[in-house]
């Protein structure tokens, strides 16, 4: 589990911030979400420099204003074309500045791109050096491209790896997951609620979510947190523009799935038995 400058423990569930803070008039009501989930425990936020092409970054930093910084843990990514030496200073700084805060709790590599990794992992390493950034990981590597990068010198000290993971895409239970936790290292799992149904037609609206909901007197998006809350080791980061929404995520935390009702999860939603693809968005 992931700790705040401060040494508070970070909540089993974050909070994304994508297409968060591109519309002003919306700006209020997203704020209220984020500091409805920060003040349920939810002290985590996901962001990046391609958010809004840095608009999600600065919501945050008017965000955390009025919160002690170091009880909270921040986590932003950089672009991969951004992951070289001549780009990342320059990137981080501009997140911080957006953040309106002097270090960033986690950086990551957002995805995988022609920098070698081994010049990314070097800077990630002078920015911890420099105290610019706490941790640093990547997202959206499969298994393969995490061997490579745990071959390299320094490449161990990745913290975690944020990849695509909900009920209804369970690829990394094959191999990623298990290989992640032998490691100790958390996986973030972005679109935990599958975009709000939308990446996964009728995961929503089927019959055990349904039921399990109606039994729970619980919501869909509670039960797919509370599925992901089993796992050990996953850290989900669902994204809500609605401080109501944020407090149903929050909440999905007291959801306890008996055993027979994640059977039926599993019988509904099989995890594949065969290496695939990592899904991305
Ligand atoms: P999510 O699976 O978190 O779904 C977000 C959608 O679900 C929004 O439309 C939101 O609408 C809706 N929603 C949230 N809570 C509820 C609720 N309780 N009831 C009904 N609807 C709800 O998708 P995201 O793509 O946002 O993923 C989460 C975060 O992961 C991102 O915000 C980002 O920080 C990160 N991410 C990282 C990626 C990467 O490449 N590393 C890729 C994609 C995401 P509403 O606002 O109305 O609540």
């Amino acid at each position: 589990m992931f700790t705040t400058a401060n040494g508070t423990t970070v909540g089993r569930i974050g909070q994304g911030t994508w297409y968060l803070g591109e519309v002003p008039t919306r700006e209020a009501r997203e704020t209220a979400a984020l500091r409805c989930g920060i003040e349920q425990g939810m002290n985590l936020l996901d962001t990046a420099e391609m958010y809004g092409d840095g608009a999600a970054e600065r919501l945050v930093g008017k965000v955390i204003r009025d919160y002690d910084r170091e009880s909270l843990f921040l986590v932003s990514k950089v672009y991969p074309f951004h992951a070289d030496e001549s780009h990342i200073y320059s990137s981080c700084e501009q997140s911080l500045r957006r953040m309106a805060t002097d270090y960033m709790d986690l950086y990551l590599l957002h995805w995988r791109g022609k920098v070698p990794l081994s010049e990314t992992v070097d800077c990630m390493e002078e920015l911890c050096a420099r105290g610019k950034i706490r941790y640093w990981g990547v997202s959206n590597l499969d298994l393969t491209d995490m061997q490579e990068l745990e071959r390299l010198s320094c490449g161990g000290h990745c913290v975690t790896n944020q990849v695509l993971y909900h009920l209804g895409s369970r690829g990394v239970e094959y191999e990623l997951l298990p290989w992640m936790v032998h490691r100790n290292m958390m996986l973030m799992a972005y679109c935990p609620l599958a975009q709000g149904g939308q990446l996964r037609r009728g995961l929503w609206e089927s019959p055990v979510i349904q039921k399990l909901a109606a039994e729970h007197n619980a919501t869909p998006a509670q039960i797919l947190l509370a599925f992901l809350l089993t796992r050990p080791g996953v850290l989900p980061i669902p994204c809500s523009s609605s401080p109501e929404h944020t407090l149903e995520n929050g909440s999905a935390l007291r959801l306890r799935l008996s055993p027979e009702e994640l059977r039926q999860l599993e019988d509904a939603f099989p995890a594949p038995r065969h290496r695939v693809p990592l899904d991305i968005v």
